[in-house]
């Protein structure tokens, strides 16, 4: 096994330095950027995790609902890759051989053309026939607001714009969800990051980060319900940045 993983090391690093020094890496990498928006764009299996997202979403509602108070109940939703697919922008990118940057974002926003998540827009209806309150809680920035909403609309979601909350100056959206928790009780939060559910998540490290998740595991599924996002995430931001992701990689467990 030791003979094993220094060998490895001795290719991994040979590998390493090559591909700093040249371009190969590129194609490489974009090799597997397109593999994760051909997952979420053609597999079942992105669909079928969505769908049982959603499902469990209705299921803890519904128990949610028998349990009678006064209270005002309130739902908080992200937006990108938890309710609006956003992998087209993504994927035109790739094919023009860029990267996903925020100009590009902006651009893409622009057009009004991410779509429904499967499961998504069902559950929404459901909380509004039962007269739970939605908020749209997105790090999308306030200039994107129209836009935002129109596509929003178009793709069916009922939205009241006072419960369209985009970023302003604070990259948090804990004073957000305090302020919805003025007037409502958030009995469900809805995300493809850990950030859109408890402000501890952020600007935390890898070993950090899954501590935490171990320690909140009751609320997954519960309290927070997670959507599956191959794509981009906080998790990524919590990599070190002075590596080659592929000296990341584990070999043993
Ligand atoms: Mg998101």
């Amino acid at each position: 096994m030791k003979v094993f993983l220094i060998a490895a090391t001795l290719v991994l690093s040979l590998s390493c330095s090559t591909h700093s020094n040249n371009s190969k890496l590129a194609p490489n990498s974009r090799e597997h950027q397109i593999s994760a928006y051909l997952w979420q764009q053609t597999s079942g299996e992105y669909r079928a995790l969505t769908y049982q997202a959603y499902n469990i979403a209705r299921e803890k509602i519904e128990r949610e609902l028998e349990d009678k108070h006064n209270r005002k109940r309130a739902v908080v939703f992200d937006i990108d890759e938890t309710i609006l697919d956003n992998s087209f922008g993504g994927a035109r990118e790739i094919q023009e051989g860029l990267s996903w940057k925020e100009s590009h974002f902006a651009d893409w926003v622009k057009l009004k053309q991410a779509v429904a998540i499967p499961g998504a827009l069902d559950f929404i209806k459901f909380l509004v026939e039962r007269q739970v309150e939605v908020f749209y809680v997105s790090n999308r920035r306030i200039a994107m607001f129209q836009d935002t909403l129109d596509n929003l609309v178009a793709q069916g979601f009922p939205v009241k714009k006072q419960n369209l909350m985009l970023m302003g100056d604070d990259h948090t959206k804990e004073p957000r969800r305090l302020e919805i928790q003025k007037k409502y009780s958030i009995v469900m939060l809805v995300g493809d990051n850990l950030s859109d559910f408890h402000i501890d998540f952020e600007k935390k490290s890898v070993k950090d980060r899954n501590a935490l998740v171990d320690k909140m595991q009751k609320d997954f599924g519960t309290k927070f319900i997670m959507l599956p996002n191959p794509l981009y995430g906080d998790w990524e931001r919590a990599l070190p940045s002075n590596v080659e992701k592929i000296e990341l990689l584990k070999v043993t467990p």
